[in-house]
C-alpha cells in the first residue's frame, strides 16, 4: 500500500481503537450512537471524508474512503453508516446551490444524509417505487412511504426517490430530492427493530403532501434512477465491500489469537489441521476481497463505470464476511456464542450484508446480464 494510504490507515486505526472501541458495548446495549461518541466523531472531521475540500470536507477519493471504512468496521459497522452518510448522489448530480447549502453542514457533522429508495412493495425491484412527487408552483409535493431506511429516524437529511412521470418508469420517470426532516409533511412513522447492526436504526418514513422546494431536486427531473444507481455503485464498495473486509480481517485476527491461546488435548487448538485450514481459507478470502475492493475503487477514481465490478465486490465481500464469521464462531467454540462476545455480534452483522444495498441474487443477475450482453448472446 502506498505511504499516503498507509498513513490514513494508521491514523484511522488509532482513532478507532482509542475513541470508538470504548463505546462498543454501550452501542450494542442502547442500540444508539452515544452523544459523547457523536461529538468525538464530529470533531475528527470524518463526517466530511467524501465532501470535497472546497466545501470544508476532507475530499477523500473512493480508494481512500474505502481504506478508512475498512478500519472503522473493525470495531463497529453501525458507526460506519453514522459517519459516512449517503452523499454520492448529491456530489455527482447536485446543483452548486445544493452543495453549498448542505456539504459544509455535512462536513461539520451538523447534517447527516440517508438514502431513501426502498418501499414496502419495492425492494429488489426498485423501479417499482410508488412514492409520488408532483410539482405545483415552486414546490414538489411528495406522497408515499419509504421503509428500512438506515438511520432514517436519526438523520436530518434524506435523499428521497419519487415518481414524477408514471408513464416513463425508471427510464426518466423517477426523480431524486433532498428532503429535510423539518419539511412540512415529513414524519418518521416507526423504527423497525432488526437482528443486527445495533446502533444503526432502520426506519419507515412517511411523506404526506410533503413540501419540497423545487431547488431541492437533485439533477434534472427524471434523472433519479441514475442518481440512485450511481450512489449504489460507490456505496457497495465503501459500505458493503470495505466494511466486509474490515470486519473479516478483525474476525481473522481474533481467531488467530484464539487458535494460539485455547488449549485442548494438551496443546493449542491452532496445532490441529482442521483449525489451520479454516484460518488459511479465511485469510485467503479476506485478501482477495480487499484486492477486489481496491481495484474497483481505483477504477471509479479514474472515472470508469464500475457497475460490474461493484456487483462482484458486493457478492464476494459480503459472502466472504459471512463465511469468515461462521468459521470464526466455529474456532471460538461456545464462547463465541455468548452475548457480549464480539464474534456473536460480528456474526449477526455479517448476515445483513448479503441483503442490503441490493441482494446477492440481484448482483449475480447484474453480473451475468453484463457478461451475456458483452459476448453478444
Ligand atoms: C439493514 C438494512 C438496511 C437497509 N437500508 C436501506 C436504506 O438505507 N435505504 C434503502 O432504500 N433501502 C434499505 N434497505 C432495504 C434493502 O435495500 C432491501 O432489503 C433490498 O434491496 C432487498 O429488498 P427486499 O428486502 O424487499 O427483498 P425482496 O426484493 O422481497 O427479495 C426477497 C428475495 O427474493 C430474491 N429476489 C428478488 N427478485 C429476484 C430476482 N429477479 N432474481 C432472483 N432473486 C430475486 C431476493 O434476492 C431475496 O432473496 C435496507 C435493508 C437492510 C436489511
Amino acid at each position: 500500500m502506498e505511504d499516503r494510504l498507509e498513513d490514513l490507515k494508521c491514523k484511522t486505526r488509532d482513532f478507532v481503537e482509542t475513541e470508538i472501541e470504548p463505546f462498543s458495548a454501550e452501542i450494542e446495549e442502547t442500540d444508539a450512537i452515544p452523544q459523547a461518541l457523536a461529538q468525538k466523531i464530529a470533531a475528527s472531521g470524518l463526517h466530511g471524508m467524501a465532501v470535497p475540500k472546497e466545501y470544508g470536507g476532507m475530499g477523500l477519493n473512493v480508494l481512500e474512503a474505502c481504506v478508512v471504512m475498512e478500519e472503522l468496521s473493525r470495531v463497529n459497522q453501525a458507526v460506519v453508516r453514522f459517519i459516512g452518510g449517503s452523499i454520492t448522489g448529491l456530489a455527482q448530480f447536485g446543483s452548486e446551490h445544493l452543495k453549498n447549502k448542505y456539504f459544509p453542514r455535512i462536513a461539520r457533522g451538523e447534517a447527516r444524509a440517508d438514502f431513501a429508495l426502498s418501499e414496502p412493495e419495492a425492494g429488489s425491484d426498485a423501479a417499482a417505487i410508488k412514492t409520488r412527487a408532483e410539482r405545483r408552483g415552486d414546490l414538489y409535493y411528495l406522497n408515499g412511504v419509504k421503509h428500512m431506511i438506515s438511520n432514517g429516524s436519526v438523520n436530518n437529511l434524506h435523499l428521497v426517490f419519487a415518481v414524477t412521470d408514471p408513464q416513463k418508469g425508471a427510464r426518466g420517470g423517477i426523480s431524486a430530492f433532498v428532503v429535510e426532516r423539518t419539511f412540512p409533511g415529513f414524519s418518521v412513522a416507526a423504527v423497525q427493530p432488526k437482528m443486527g447492526l445495533r446502533g444503526m436504526p432502520i426506519a419507515r418514513l412517511h411523506f404526506d403532501e410533503c413540501q419540497v422546494p423545487q431547488e431541492n431536486l437533485v439533477g434534472e427531473e427524471g434523472q433519479g434512477f441514475l442518481v440512485a444507481m450511481g450512489g449504489l455503485d460507490a456505496g457497495r464498495l465503501q459500505f458493503i465491500g470495505a466494511v466486509a473486509v474490515g470486519a473479516s480481517q478483525k474476525l481473522l485476527e481474533l481467531s488467530i489469537e484464539r487458535a494460539r491461546s485455547r488449549q485442548q488435548f494438551g496443546k493449542p487448538i491452532g496445532e490441529f489441521q482442521a483449525i489451520q485450514w479454516m484460518l488459511a481459507d479465511m485469510a485467503t478470502e479476506v485478501h482477495a476481497a480487499r484486492l477486489m475492493v481496491h481495484d474497483a475503487a481505483r477504477r471509479l477514481d479514474r472515472g470508469e463505470t464500475i457497475t460490474l465490478q461493484s456487483s462482484m465486490v458486493k457478492v464476494f465481500a459480503s459472502e466472504t464476511a459471512w463465511r469468515v464469521a461462521d468459521k470464526a464462531l466455529q474456532i471460538h467454540g461456545a464462547e463465541g456464542l455468548l452475548k457480549g462476545s464480539p464474534i456473536e455480534r460480528f456474526y449477526r452483522d455479517a448476515r445483513l450484508g448479503r441483503i442490503w444495498d441490493g441482494t446477492c441474487e440481484i448482483q449475480r443477475h447484474i453480473i451475468s446480464r453484463t457478461l451475456l450482453r458483452n459476448s453478444g448472446t
